[in-house]
């Protein structure tokens, strides 16, 4: 990226605050958004400067409301009729006039569908370098850089690129992967514009939007995940895992091998190249622990892993790893797991 054109404002001291662009859809903000206000915090306490959230919709005061609680220092909120529904052409209009004025030297989107399209736009028009897809997130307070973590070259190693001629700095983060803002009490200040906007700047409409039939499987929500490898033996296999997620109160995550296999539908598939997840509790079977799977996972507060191979990676990474044939160890798991409820019970 140092090769990138510098952008219209290179006098990079007039740049400061860190800025998550909050994404929200039916009267619902995205959890990545709540992860990102979080990290934005944290992130603008070491650069000494104040964090943001920028907010486009209509009549959404109940979200304003809900998003003031979680400790960002301002709330940009552009209130306008056209942003009723997303249109790429209107939102990057407005985020470019909202990066001219406010100047943020960070801004930060959720890499979903909708920050896909959205971030490499605004990026384009105002002529600064956006690293899609972040795991991770630091800030150099010495150079005032971003430094922007990966996964590079099919996720077998980590690169941590950075944006040294151009403001702001740019990315777009991986729902899941930082920890959500906590709810405080104290509300922050809203800043609402209603920003000049007519349909005839809007190229592409959105006619109507249609709810997806296939069924999916929120796996960033889950605090529980058991999931199954090739491991397992085949599709039969996945009954078991389903059995203990269950016992557990859990959801079912899957390797990209079983995915691929089509022993379980790919919306429950973990890594690189599936969902990032940081559950509470994450038991990996018969999963041998590639670092594609690994980035989406590793997070987790406690792993457990069961292998019958004991020098898998998987076993090196877990809190706790189980050797032995899965087909041997779950049912032995979920009748002491039943057993202790039960007695819990009593
Ligand atoms: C660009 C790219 C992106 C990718 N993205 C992803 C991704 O998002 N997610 C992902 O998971 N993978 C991804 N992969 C694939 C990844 O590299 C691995 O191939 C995959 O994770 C392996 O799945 P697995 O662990 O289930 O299978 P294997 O690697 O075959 O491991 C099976 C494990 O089960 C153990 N085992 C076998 N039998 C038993 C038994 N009876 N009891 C207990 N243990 C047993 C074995 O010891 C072994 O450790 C990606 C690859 C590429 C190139």
């Amino acid at each position: 990226m140092s090769n990138a054109r510098v952008n219209e404002i290179t006098d990079f001291s007039e740049y400061a605050g860190i800025a998550v662009f909050v994404q929200h859809q039916h009267g619902k903000v995205h959890p990545v958004s709540i992860e990102l206000i979080g990290e934005a915090t944290r992130l603008a306490q070491k650069a000494g400067s104040p964090s943001y959230a920028v907010i486009f919709g209509n009549k959404i005061d109940e979200i304003i409301d809900a998003i003031s609680h979680y400790g960002v220092d301002r709330i940009f909120y552009y209130d306008h009729e056209l942003f009723v529904t997303y249109s790429t052409d209107a939102y990057t209009k407005i985020m470019c006039e909202f990066i001219r004025s406010q100047k943020p030297e960070v801004v930060l989107f959720g890499a979903t569908s909708f920050g896909r399209d959205f971030a490499p736009r605004v990026a384009a028009r105002i002529g600064t370098g956006l690293t899609a897809d972040c795991t991770a997130l630091e800030f150099d307070e010495q150079d005032r850089k971003l430094m922007q973590t990966r996964p590079a070259f099919g996720g077998n190693l980590m690169a941590t690129i950075i944006c040294p001629d151009n403001r702001p700095q740019m990315a777009t983060v991986r729902p899941g992967v930082m920890r959500k803002s906590e709810c405080v009490e104290t509300q922050s200040p809203v800043v609402k514009i209603t920003p000049e906007l007519s349909e005839q700047e809007i190229v592409a409409k959105t006619i109507r939007i249609v709810a997806d039939k296939i069924k999916t499987v929120s796996l960033a929500e889950a605090d529980i995940i058991v999931s199954g490898g090739r491991g397992i033996g085949d599709e039969s296999g996945f009954a078991l895992i389903k059995k203990l997620a269950d016992v557990l109160g859990g959801a079912v995550g899957a390797s990209r091998a079983v995915v691929e296999s089509g022993w379980i539908a790919p919306s429950h598939q973990v890594g690189q190249t599936g969902q990032t997840v940081r559950p509470k509790l994450y038991v990996a079977c018969g999963i041998s622990g590639a670092v594609q799977h690994v980035v989406g996972m590793s997070e987790s507060d406690c792993i457990i892993a069961i292998n019958k191979n004991p020098n898998a990676p998987i076993m090196k990474l877990a809190h706790l790893a189980i050797t032995g044939d899965v087909h041997k160890v779950i049912p032995e798991l979920i009748e002491q797991l039943e057993s202790a409820k039960a007695e819990e019970t009593c």
